[in-house]
């Protein structure tokens, strides 16, 4: 069945910026064992500087319309 099911790639960025102190945030979260990610997927990071955690949710990709 070839519905439009295709997941494009999501990959979430390896670092973000801290929201509170502007440092920088790693990923901590490690990908599936075949390293494919989800919208929904829940990824956490860790801010260098002031050590706060922040979880956040992979952004549904299909998210595009409005033309
Ligand atoms: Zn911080």
């Amino acid at each position: 069945m070839f519905e439009s099911e295709r997941e494009p790639e999501l990959v979430p960025e390896p670092e973000i910026v801290c929201v509170d102190c502007g440092g920088r945030c790693f990923l901590l979260t490690p990908p599936r064992e075949d390293g494919v990610w989800y919208p929904g997927d829940i990824v956490a990071y860790r801010c260098a500087d002031c050590l706060d955690r922040w979880d956040l949710v992979l952004p549904d990709a299909q998210d595009e319309r409005g033309d």
